[in-house]
């Protein structure tokens, strides 16, 4: 269930946000995009007259720190919705208790970093149980976080009516009709640095897929599983086995670039060639998929249905290996069908061809998209009401 599901007409609401922002040396922040993204929640509560108490980590503190205040975002927030946005000096006791209680309708106070307590991440219930005194309604839209069962995003969805933001309903839509119900054909492409951090969302995806696309730095250990030199490419030497059985398996799905870029130095003033897969000099690191790839790749993403994207298809960071990862976007914001793109880099790496809004979904959530696609229910998902 989400808030639109339920009467929050001037209740006192907890909004979990992912206020985990990027900040630089004097605490300015550097991209306010998370921040941005959690408005329509905290607006839709406003618009019918809710007290709006918000929450979030930022970074990893030890205690409480004064390095991690979320003061900034305070003001930020504050700056996006044109009103005042109080701080409160902590997330629990006597004190913030009673700015929770004093807050009016349509007010908004910021709770101080839930981390600043261990006790979130150890999903202490005593704890749970003291966020959840501030507040008759639970809204979780850190989608973000959702793969964590801390005390903010599991435990306190135990004491309160708890439902989804429309952030959090945003990324369960997308992501779920791609991957439990996609319409064929069903297209996934994969890359980014290791096979390891990808197993599992290999195996998930194989059964649904009609083609399972494979760059970046992974495809290097599946050619070296099919016996072909790889050079100086990376190699994830402990998953060649499992490369290999997932190739005799699943040969009719799998689709390796024909042509990869490579390189004898992963620099921007490189001088990168394209050789065909089965000639990469020993001495060269493959970095990106080469153009003949490019058009493969783009003519199967173009005609597909659904289409989900994870990992980068060379080194983008680098101009000369940002040709491929440039293309699969491209090709996707062309699709017709459902396009959906999970994983940090990927993410940032859409956003930084200006694509994002192209795509149907974009996920937010770096590891917690990453663990959706591996099929897995997400603890802060789960302890949300189902209808
Ligand atoms: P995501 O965060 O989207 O899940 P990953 O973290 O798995 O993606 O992978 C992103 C990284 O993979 C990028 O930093 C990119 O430079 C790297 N990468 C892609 N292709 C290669 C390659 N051929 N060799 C080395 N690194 C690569
Ligand atoms: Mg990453």
């Amino acid at each position: 269930m989400s808030i639109r599901d339920i009467d929050a007409s001037g209740k006192r609401v907890f909004v979990r946000c992912d206020f985990n922002v990027p900040q630089d040396e004097s605490g300015a922040i550097t991209d306010d995009s998370r921040i941005v993204a959690a408005l329509p929640t905290i607006q839709a509560l406003l618009d019918v007259d809710a007290s709006v108490i918000l929450a979030s980590h930022l970074g990893r503190p030890e205690g409480h720190d004064e390095k991690w205040t979320l003061k900034p975002v305070a003001q930020r927030l504050s700056e996006l919705l044109g009103q005042e946005v109080q701080l409160a000096p902590d997330c629990v006791g006597a004190e913030v208790e009673e700015m929770a209680t004093a807050l009016t309708q349509r007010g908004i106070l910021l709770l101080e970093n839930v981390r600043f307590h261990e006790e979130e991440t150890t999903n202490d219930p005593g704890f749970a149980q003291q966020l959840a005194s501030l507040a008759e309604i639970y809204v979780n839209d850190a989608f973000g976080s959702a793969h964590r069962a801390h005390a903010s995003t599991e435990g306190i969805a135990h004491h309160l009516p708890a439902v989804a933001g429309l952030l959090m309903l945003k990324e369960i839509e997308f992501l779920g009709k791609a991957l439990e119900n996609p319409k064929s054909p069903f297209v996934a492409i994969l890359g980014g640095a290791k096979v390891k951090d990808k197993i599992r969302v290999i195996e998930n995806l194989l059964p649904k897929v009609d083609a399972l696309l494979i760059g970046g730095g992974m495809m290097f250990t599946f050619l070296k599983a099919q016996g072909l030199e790889i050079g100086k490419s990376l190699l994830d030497a402990e998953n060649v086995a499992f490369a290999k059985k997932v190739l005799d398996a699943h040969l009719d799905k799998i689709v390796l670039p024909p042509d990869v870029v490579v390189t004898p130095v992963l620099a921007e003033d490189a001088h990168a060639k394209v050789v065909r897969l089965d000639q990469i000099p020993e001495d060269y690191i493959g970095a990106d998929i080469g153009p003949e790839a490019q058009l493969q790749f783009g003519e199967r993403i173009r005609a597909a249905s659904t289409v989900v994207w994870n990992g980068p298809m060379g080194v983008f960071e680098l101009k000369p290996f940002s040709g491929g990862t440039r293309a699969v976007a491209a090709a996707m914001a062309e699709c017709d069908g459902l396009t959906v793109v999970g994983g940090g880099d990927t993410a940032a790496a859409v956003e930084h061809f200006g694509l994002t809004d192209r795509m149907n979904h974009v996920s937010t959530g770096g590891g917690a998209s990453l663990e959706f696609m591996e099929g897995k229910v997400l603890p802060g998902i789960a302890a949300l009401e189902t209808k």
